[in-house]
Formats: structure tokens, sequence, C-alpha cells
């Protein structure tokens, strides 16, 4: 079906942070199949353990434990630093984690304040959590949600980053009026909304707000999780974070390493048992091979130090992009290797296009920026060679006079 629009490029092969199309011309993958590729294509430590575990034992079903799945939970619950109680429910991608998040703000729903209900959930404008019905009715944008209404409903959408709205969404007016909140769920950083960070304090804020109501915070770390930001997840950076412990976190983009494998992570027993016995489920969810793909990336991504590679990586290509001084360029925001180029112009589409032409594949986030979301192995001379890049590109202005016209 045509819901992509026309592929750019036709891809064959990938290794390190290079990929070859149909006509033998290599890239540098800025984009890493949007923040998927940790380590990038081809990395022998996850082809060995999945095709390892493949050959071992590649599905049961979950009426089974597996060793596989059961270190992979307690590994993404060490490194979030969650409390004893917690728990994981495993999926196969970011909105099916989100799902899983959604059902539990629903369980969410008795003892309110004033012993009144939890009905409503609360997402950021600008947020973006899936596309399937339930991830869909959290995502902000019109033109996503509209042609699939009616979505399951309860959920308000606030402008971003602003304080002031989320007091008046947990006031004791708004809930007389409109019910109790069940679930507060956004990105630490937007990533479809073009990198954007929310003020310092905010999530601070929504901590404080969401304990004294009752609601789930919940954290969608699809896109930031799994060291991408400089961090296991980007809530842990203080700068981010303000020190907030979630009852949430979804991830999934990284985690596998291409392989698709997403995680609902439940953080303490209250959040960790909302979802009871039959209530939620999956056939593919954290089977073995997807659970042996997590496990070797969260591995190599340790073992690598590329939590430190990506923040020293993404510095040199923020400073080396903003230094070169296109006129095109704005300047440069994000956080480790999840940055966007700000264009002083709406020509990213025509940007993306000329790095391709010249051996880069990166992503126009929004009609005046470019994503880029590398693999975490990126080097800094293949961030110097991208820098490059910005430093030289041009697109025509569209106002100017144009002879053929005259
Ligand atoms: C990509 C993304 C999703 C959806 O993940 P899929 O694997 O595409 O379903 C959800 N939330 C965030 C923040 C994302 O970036």
């Amino acid at each position: 079906m045509d819901t992509f629009g026309p592929p750019q490029r036709v891809l064959v092969r990938g290794e390190g942070a290079y990929v070859w199309d149909a006509d033998g011309r290599r890239y540098l993958d800025l984009l890493a199949g949007i923040a998927v590729n940790a380590l990038g294509h081809g990395h022998p430590t996850l082809t060995a353990a999945v095709s390892a575990q493949l050959g071992t034992l590649g599905h049961v079903s979950n009426f089974f434990a597996t060793p596989t799945q059961i270190a992979l939970a307690e590994r993404l619950l060490q490194l979030a630093g969650a409390p004893e109680g917690s728990r994981v429910f495993f999926t196969n991608s970011g909105t099916e984690a989100v799902e899983a998040a959604f059902k539990m703000a629903r369980r969410n729903r008795s003892g309110g304040p004033g012993g009144g209900t939890r009905t409503r959930m609360l997402a950021l404008e600008g947020g973006f959590h899936g596309r399937s019905m339930g991830a869909l009715a959290l995502t902000a944008k019109a033109a996503y949600r509209e042609p699939f209404e009616p979505l399951p409903g309860g959920v308000e959408h606030l402008p971003f980053g602003d304080t002031a709205a989320l007091d008046e969404a947990f006031s004791a007016a708004a809930v007389a009026e409109r019910g109790g909140v069940s679930a507060l769920v956004l990105e630490p950083l937007q990533g479809e909304a073009g990198v954007r960070a929310l003020p310092a304090g905010y999530l601070a804020h929504a901590r404080r707000l969401t304990a004294a109501a009752g609601a789930l915070l919940v954290l969608d770390e699809v896109q930031t999780g799994v060291g991408r930001t400089g961090s296991w997840f980007a809530f842990q950076q203080p700068e981010v974070g303000g020190g907030v412990v979630p009852d949430v976190v979804t991830v999934a983009k990284g985690l596998g390493g291409g392989f698709p494998v997403g995680a609902a992570i439940a953080f303490g027993e209250r959040a960790a048992t909302l979802l009871g016995r039959g209530q939620h489920g999956t056939t593919f969810g954290g089977n073995p091979v997807a659970a042996a793909a997590g496990l070797a990336t969260l591995g190599v991504i340790e073992r690598d130090g590329l939590l430190e590679n990506a923040r020293r990586v993404g510095d040199v290509l923020r400073t080396e992009i903003e230094a070169a001084g296109n006129p095109l360029v704005d300047g440069v925001r994000g956080r480790g290797l999840l940055l966007a180029v700000q264009l002083t112009r709406p020509v990213a589409t025509e940007v993306a296009s000329a790095a391709l032409d010249a051996g880069f594949v990166v992503n126009a986030v929004a009609p005046d920026a470019i994503r880029l979301a590398p693999p975490l192995i990126l080097t800094a001379d293949q961030a110097r060679d991208a820098a490059r890049f910005f430093a030289d590109v041009t697109v025509p202005d569209a106002s100017a006079p144009d002879d053929r016209e005259s």
C-alpha cells in the first residue's frame, strides 16, 4: 500500500554505519532506520546472538518462560533503576508498548480524588506515540488522527511544556467538571515533533501533580531510550528528568538493534499489577529471538561504551555543523545522537534529497528541520563527514527571480 509514499532508494546491504543501494552507491546512515539500528548494520555480536537463539529455540508462546526473556526483563529493570516489584510487558513495536501503557491507565480508574474515578488521560501537543488506535488517541497530530475517528476517548492534549496548563488539568475544578486523571503520557524529548526538549523542571512538576492525583506518569522513550540520548533512558539525565521516577516507561526502536522488540516497563508494584491475568496478551511479544536481540544490543552498548560515544560524537556533530555557519542552518538541538538541524527556510525535503545525492541518509522531520539519529557506533570522523555536508549544502531560493519564467 502507498502509506509511505515512493521509496527514495532500494537498499541492499549494510555494514557498520554505511548502507549500499541497488546501484552499488554507499551512504553514511545518519538515520539508522529511525533511531533503530543502535549497533549499525550487520553487527557480528547481534547477528551471532540472533542466529544462535533461532537455532536453539525460536518461539514458544507466552504460556512458557524462556531464560532469554527473563534475562532481558531483569536487565531492563536494572538499567532503568526500577524498584522492587517492577515488571516488564514485552511487545514487538513501539505502538504496542504504548497500547500496554494505555490499558494500564484504563485500569487505574478507581480511587480517584474524593473517591471519584479517573477517566481522563493527558498527552502533549506535538507528541507522537504510534499508529494503533490507543496510541493514535494519544498522538496529537490532527492529520494522523482525524481519518480514523472515533478513537478511544478521554484523552486531552495540553500545550507543549506549559506548566500552567498542566496545573489546570489537575485542578480541583477540572477534576470536578471532567473527572480524575488516570495518566499523563509524554516524551522526555519529542522525536517526531523535531527533537524538542521539555523546559527544565517540567517533568519534576508533572511528577508532583501525577503522584498527588494517583495518576500514572508514563514516559514514552520509544525513540529516546536505549542509549540514544547518551544515557540508557533520557529521563535519567538530571537536565531532562529532574530526578523523577516514572510509573511506566515504553521502549522499542533501539532495543533490538534492528530486530523488532519493545517493552512497557512498569515501575513498582502498583503500576506493575494494574494489568491482571488475562487482561492483555501478545503471541510474538518477548519471543526468545527478540529477547536475544535485545540482550545482545544492551550488552554491546555497555561493553563498547556506546553511551559515552553517543554523547561525544553527538557533540562533534552538533558543534561542527554549527561552527560551519551555513546560512541555511539556524542551529542544532537535541541530546546525544538524537539531533535536529534547524533550517532557516522550509526546505528540509530538498536538503534530505541533496543529502542522499551526496551519500548521506537523513530525515526531513519537519518542513524546516532535519533529524539525525545515526547508529550509536558512529565515529567522530564520520560525524565530521556529515558536518561537511551541512557546511556546503545549498538549496536555490524559490522566491528569487527565475529566468525561465521571465
Ligand atoms: C516511533 C515511536 C512510536 C511508535 O513506534 P512503532 O514501533 O513505530 O510502532 C511511539 N512513540 C514514540 C515516541 C516513537 O518515536
